[in-house]
């Protein structure tokens, strides 16, 4: 049975009917297969992509790089197509590069001194901390490998603070350690911070000038920072100095990059790096460039975060968008937090390209201030909150599915919704617009700001939501009907 099918919103209510048709599809969605779909622009250009979901003004899909839109306006109809079979490992592999730290030639008697038992023994690091301070050469190293098995435990658990603070303080003790500073570095690129992490590759090369993993990781932050050519040149010293698959990946996308770019003009402006092929017009992008800053503003005083670097944007126009985001295995190789725009045929900024512009920056700003460890759920309601979008019409059928008991747990929307289809996914942006929604009106948006402090600092989100919300997934998604019921119905 085809898992895809029409839009999503306004006529939500109207394709669901009755409720128990979304746990049949979901379960039938569930399967490791994914609809192709054929987005066919009014300029005749076809873009083939996954699950593209009418919602609002707006076309909505997914690619390996994450969820793209384009503005409705340019669509002229989409094609829906054929289910085909995805390797499960190519959403995963897409959602991070899977550098590998650098590693440290280790004592495992250190090691297991500073973490036994599942955690780290802070007694013994105190210990080996207040030996360093006072003296030998051989107390410092040891501290140093001491907190760096610390910080390497905390970064299996994904908690980069604290791994990062860990790693600091020992460099403190190994100040001219090469791996302690090359994985201060990792850390830092790991948080989308690339102008810290050059800092401290360029003390490393200092002490490793020919250390193929400085190479490496310059690569990396030169890409994070928009600077594909200085990239290529790092990995391809690095790949000189040690053949290295995961460098060879690594060029490979920047050089694709490069060759895609190479026409592209640049405008900077404080917080934006925008790249333009030549086709596009440059008053389109002085005003995507000026929208951007306006948005900037306002997300940056919500959310009470700034993203510490420049957010590269790219326009894309004419068969480029296509290449890029239907290549598969090449784009989201490297998280790299550019937004990507189609403008095809466009000439000046819409009100619709502006909103999607202001959704995929909250995506940019969540993803940093979390470190990447937002839901899926969470990052789709915020961005549809922040860009404007309010529950309206959906919250009938949204109340309808619920009473019904046949509502979609946030905990099964935390993950990919690559695998969701058609109205499913109109279902899942809905429902996740209505549980923020719902928690900015009641108490705003400081509220949600605290949530995704408390995932940036490793927290689940069920367990974020519970401490500043006091509620359960489930005390939410009630309160969420009571709130749409009193709003809405
Ligand atoms: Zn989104």
């Amino acid at each position: 049975m085809p898992c895809f099918s029409q839009k999503a919103r306004p006529g939500l209510r109207r394709r669901l009917g009755a409720a128990g048709t979304v746990l049949l599809l979901w379960l039938a969605c569930a399967l490791p297969a994914m609809a192709t779909d054929t987005i066919v622009l009014k300029n005749g250009r076809r873009i083939v992509a996954l699950s593209a979901v009418e919602d609002g003004d707006k076309i909505r899909y997914q690619t390996d790089a994450g969820e793209l839109s384009l503005p409705k306006s340019m669509v002229d109809h989409i094609e829906r197509g054929t289910v085909v079979p995805m390797p499960e490992s190519r959403a995963a592999s897409a959602a991070n590069m899977g550098i590998t730290p650098p590693a440290m030639v280790a004592s495992a008697e250190i090691e297991k001194a500073a973490v036994h038992d599942g955690s780290i023994d802070r007694n013994y690091l105190a210990q080996v901390e207040g030996e360093a301070r006072s003296g030998s050469a051989a107390a410092n190293e040891k501290a140093a490998l001491a907190l760096h098995a610390a910080s390497q435990f905390e970064l299996l658990r994904g908690d980069l603070e604290h791994a990062l603070t860990d790693e600091r303080t020992a460099l403190t003790f190994a100040p001219d350690n090469p791996v302690v500073l090359m994985n201060v570095a990792y850390l830092h690129l790991k948080r989308s911070e690339y102008k810290a992490s050059i800092e401290y590759l360029e003390r490393a090369r200092r002490v490793a000038p020919d250390d193929p993993e400085v190479a490496k990781l310059a690569g990396w932050a030169y890409y994070g920072m928009n600077k594909p050519d200085l990239a290529v040149a790092e990995w391809k010293r690095a790949l000189v100095l040690r053949p290295d698959p995961e460098v060879e990946n690594a060029l490979a996308k920047a050089q694709r990059d490069n060759q895609e770019e190479a026409n592209y003009r640049e405008n900077e402006s404080s917080h934006f790096t925008l790249r333009y092929s030549g086709a596009a017009e440059p008053d389109l992008a002085r005003e995507i460039l000026r929208a951007l800053e306006m948005h900037f503003s306002a997300i940056e005083s919500e959310l009470n975060y700034t993203p510490p670097d420049s957010i590269g944007v790219i326009l894309y126009t004419e068969q480029a968008f296509a290449d890029i985001t239907r290549a598969p295995g090449w784009v989201g190789a490297l998280n790299d937090g550019r937004i990507r725009v189609p403008v095809q045929g466009l000439t000046s900024l819409t009100l619709e390209l502006s909103r999607i512009l202001k959704h995929e920056l909250t995506h940019s700003f969540i993803q940093q201030k979390t470190h990447g460890r937002a839901p899926v759920w969470l990052q789709e309601g915020i961005a549809q909150w922040m860009e404007g979008q309010r529950s309206k019409d959906n919250a009938a059928v949204l109340v309808q599915v619920y009473d019904e008991k046949q509502a979609m747990g946030l905990g099964q929307l935390e993950g990919s919704w690559m695998q969701l289809t058609g109205p499913i996914a109109g279902y899942a942006y809905a429902w996740a617009l209505a549980n923020v929604e719902y928690v900015v009106r009641a108490d705003g948006m400081g509220d949600m700001e605290r949530i995704l402090n408390r995932i940036a600092e490793g927290s689940s989100t069920e367990g974020a939501v519970q401490e500043i919300l006091h509620s359960s997934y489930d005390d939410l998604a009630q309160a969420t009907v009571v709130y749409l019921r009193k709003t809405y119905l």
